[in-house]
């Protein structure tokens, strides 16, 4: 059923200019991160929109020379690879790359480069690396798309994960939903673990990603779910937007974790906001709702120990 609908996304940028009444030298074809877009999420774009939320996110522009700060591996992700598909750089947590591949491609993607191990889907290695380390407590389930592995794959995994006594959470990271809510079937529910803690982050930067059918699809879950969110230029970089992002997160029971500085990775150097005017953003916020429905502002930087607050 998911993989059906994965199959239909917009991959082609002319196609998606036309159904969006968009003049098609706006974007490009890309090659290197080509489109890859879920029909029920460009559905959300208002057509003739070239300054829409939700395009800007996903629209193939051509390249264009960057700064020179703006790299492939902003975060220093090559040189956390304890296996081919586990990055280990803050304590306690190892991270799976469980999948290359997403229900979508985000033009502000940090891993967009990354040098994903090919080939069959087998973890031999990476569980064998977090067996012997008795001082990683949580794995978290990222990529790329976690969701995008099949289940009868998630579900091996899971309970090789399960049996490994040291381990007491699980996290899934996961943009999935947003695009294709069909994937958190009931299939899906019953793979989920029984013995480790689970939590579930989705990754919505804009309100308009969310509706009322992913809310409950995620609520379905019946664990606890947190957002994160980059803050994006012209996508979220104003108080309303925030404000009305965490108002939906709050009222679907999702709360807010992180809102994350660009990550400086060549090609998004149109997204970036000066820290700032985040700051001034996440007081204005701090000051107009729930405490916790203000997400912490957070800065990836290669080499330290853990996200660093930017407040
Ligand atoms: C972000 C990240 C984590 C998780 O960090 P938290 O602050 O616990 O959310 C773990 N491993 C890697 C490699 C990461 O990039
Ligand atoms: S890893 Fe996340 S941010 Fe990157 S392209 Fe996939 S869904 Fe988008």
């Amino acid at each position: 059923m998911w993989q059906q609908i994965l199959r239909t996304n917009y991959r082609s940028w002319p196609e998606l200019a036309r159904d969006l009444e968009l003049d098609e030298k706006l974007g490009s074809s890309y090659a290197p991160f080509p489109l890859n877009l879920p029909r029920r999420l460009a559905a959300k774009i208002e057509k003739g929109n070239r300054q829409d939320p939700i395009l800007l996110q996903f629209l193939p522009y051509p390249a264009k020379v960057g700064k020179s700060s703006f790299c492939a591996d902003p975060v220093g992700d090559r040189a956390a690879k304890k296996a081919p598909r586990l990055l280990h750089k803050y304590r306690g947590r190892a991270l799976l790359l469980a999948s290359s591949a997403c229900a979508m491609h985000c033009r502000y993607c940090f891993r967009q480069y990354f040098d994903y191990a090919k080939g069959e889907v087998n973890f031999e290695q990476e569980l064998a690396a977090i067996k012997t380390d008795s001082s990683v407590s949580e794995v978290i389930l990222s990529g790329g798309d976690p969701l995008s592995l099949s289940n009868s794959h998630l579900k091996n995994l899971i309970e090789q994960l399960e049996g490994i006594d040291h381990l007491k959470r699980l996290r899934f990271h996961s943009r999935f939903p947003i695009g294709i809510p069909e994937r958190l079937d009931a299939e899906f529910r019953s793979l989920l673990p029984k013995r480790l803690q689970t939590y579930f982050v989705i990754h919505c930067n804009h309100p308009r990603e969310l509706d009322e059918e992913i809310l409950r699809a995620l609520k379905n879950l019946r664990v606890p779910l947190l957002n994160q969110s980059v803050l994006l230029k012209n996508v979220n970089d104003n108080l309303e937007t925030l404000k009305e992002l965490s108002d939906t997160l709050l009222n679907g029971g999702i709360l807010p974790y992180y809102l994350h500085q660009l990550d400086q990775v060549k090609g998004a150097e149109a997204f970036e906001v000066e820290e700032d005017k985040g700051r001034e953003l996440i007081r204005q916020l701090t000051a107009c709702m729930s405490g916790y429905g203000v997400p912490k502002y957070v800065r990836e930087i290669a080499g330290q120990p853990n996200k660093s607050p930017l407040l």
